[in-house]
């Protein structure tokens, strides 16, 4: 599946944001958001951040979330027209469904460093829902499915190693963690108070319903 393979600090420079793309760099002060002089916009006038037009306003918010799933234009699309037709509102139900997403999942428990270390783990096999092989990043898990590593040494090593490191950290209210295993159960469906991401998903709307 296509994905952005550009710097991945450009993305977040671009967006002004911390979008945490990078793993343990992010929580350093290596970081380019956190260094004075160096979070400003990529490019030769990147210094000077315009104001922005009120489209250019809504196309920020629609990139910042893009990039912080790791979709593109396409899928987004797909899931703005899937949320389109729920009974709740729009732009919560657009973020559950990225939320829902099984490389967001493997992520948000812990088993992984990064989003993109977490498709790539599911990319290549390692990870099992309801004991069988997903390898697509975009799967979208819901209440009742269990989240389980192959079974193998290698597998199982490298997301044990992390689920140590992230011992302590709150997991979001719609997963349960079985830390032994290890073993996720989803809960429920996440709603709009689990996005960690500041976000104006009205002004989304909006945009993508021109
Ligand atoms: Fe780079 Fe991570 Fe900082 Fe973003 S949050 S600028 S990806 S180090």
């Amino acid at each position: 599946m296509a994905r952005n393979v550009g710097p991945q600090c450009r993305l977040c420079r671009r967006e002004g944001i911390k979008l945490f793309l990078k793993g343990v760099r992010c929580d350093t002060a290596k970081c380019p958001i956190e260094r004075q002089g160096h979070n400003n916009p990529p490019g030769m006038h990147g210094w000077r951040r315009s104001r922005g037009t009120s489209y250019g306003i809504r196309l920020r918010e629609k990139q910042k979330v893009k990039r912080y799933y790791g979709v593109l234009e396409k899928q987004f699309r797909i899931y703005f027209a899937r949320a389109s037709k729920q009974k709740q509102n729009t732009g919560a139900a657009l973020l559950s469904f990225l939320e829902r997403r099984l490389d967001n999942a493997v992520f948000r428990s812990g088993f992984t460093v990064s989003r993109r270390a977490s498709r790539q783990l599911v990319n290549h096999g390692h990870i099992y829902v309801n004991d069988h092989k997903v390898d697509v990043a975009s799967y979208l898990v819901k209440p009742g499915d269990f989240i389980t590593v192959k079974d193998s040494e290698k597998s199982l090593k490298q997301v044990r190693e992390q689920v140590d490191a992230n011992k302590g950290r709150q997991l979001p209210g719609w997963l349960s963690l079985d830390e032994k295993t290890p073993k996720v159960t989803i809960l429920a469906m996440p709603t709009r108070d689990d996005v960690q991401i500041p976000v104006e998903e009205h002004l989304i709307v909006e945009l993508c319903s021109m």
